[in-house]
């Protein structure tokens, strides 16, 4: 739990020096584990009609006590620089995005600028949530931005391998230390590593991805590392959104 807690704020604190050192303003609100859902209603309800903010975050997970979904809702869809929103995720799967999903986002940006063709490849994505497999899958397969044709697996998913080694492109974002190894990709495939795992290792404590990297290493083409890979374009990809959202309340 204080792992998870520290990770939480560090995270945090990253995004706000990222902010901070671009002259951006930003504010966390720090609430007690204990906050009540109205409370947290009414903050974002306060923030949403507060004409200084072009955007809201709200860190995910929330305690068990809170319905994530009532509050993601919540949030303004104009304001929504994390693209949770259904109006968001609607958008963005008839293929006309307003807010993209930050992570997902990042790898697109990651694939786009080392020329990584999606056009007519296959992009295997291994995790289905809404913040990166599924909308990942969406953007990966829209004519307009990857016309890629795309297999998205999920826990239910019998015989990934059979899945996996058919990826030209395949996006490791199960949550799973160090899971997929050389044996789930073809030779060539180019990995996006989305995984953030803590895990012990020689007794200290460490961030591993979900692939195997020292496995993968002479058999795949390219590969995202971890930490510093996805991650930090996740925060720019925030930024972004934040911008993007200013520009569109001049409208
Ligand atoms: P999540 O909500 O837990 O989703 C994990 C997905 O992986 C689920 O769809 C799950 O299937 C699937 N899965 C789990 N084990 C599997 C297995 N053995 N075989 C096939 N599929 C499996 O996690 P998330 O929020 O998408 O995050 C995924 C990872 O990315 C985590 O490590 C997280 O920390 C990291 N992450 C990184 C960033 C970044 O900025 N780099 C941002 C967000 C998340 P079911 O749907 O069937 O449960």
């Amino acid at each position: 739990m204080l792992e998870k807690t520290l990770l939480l704020r560090s995270i945090f604190v990253t995004k706000q020096k990222k902010f901070d050192s671009l002259g951006l303003k930003s504010e966390i609100y720090r609430l007690e584990e204990g906050v009540s859902e109205g409370e947290l209603l009414r903050l974002i309800d306060q923030i949403n009609n507060d004409d200084t903010f072009h955007g809201i975050l709200v860190q995910l997970p929330l305690p068990d006590h809170i319905d994530s979904q009532k509050v993601i809702h919540a949030i303004s869809p104009t304001k929504d620089v994390d693209g949770f929103h259904p109006e968001n995720a609607g958008l963005l799967s008839i293929g006309t995005p307003r807010f993209v999903p930050c992570t997902p986002k990042g790898i697109m940006y990651i694939l786009k600028h080392f020329n990584v063709e999606l056009d007519g490849k296959h992009v295997v994505v291994v995790g289905r949530s809404n913040i990166v497999g599924r909308p990942v899958s969406v953007l990966s397969s829209l004519k307009s931005l990857g016309n890629a044709t795309v297999t998205i697996c999920h826990s239910g998913t019998s015989d990934l391998k059979q899945f996996t080694t058919q990826g030209d492109i395949v996006v490791a974002a199960m949550g799973s230390p160090e899971f997929l190894d050389a044996s789930f990709i073809k030779e060539g495939a180019c990995l996006v590593d989305v995984g953030i795992n803590r895990i012990e290792r020689d007794g200290k404590s460490t961030i591993v991805g979900d692939v195997n990297q020292a496995s993968v290493m002479g058999k795949a083409s390219a590969l995202t590392p971890v930490p510093k890979g996805v991650g930090p374009m996740t925060i720019a990809m925030l930024v972004e959104n934040t911008v993007l959202s200013a520009e569109l309340s001049l409208n």
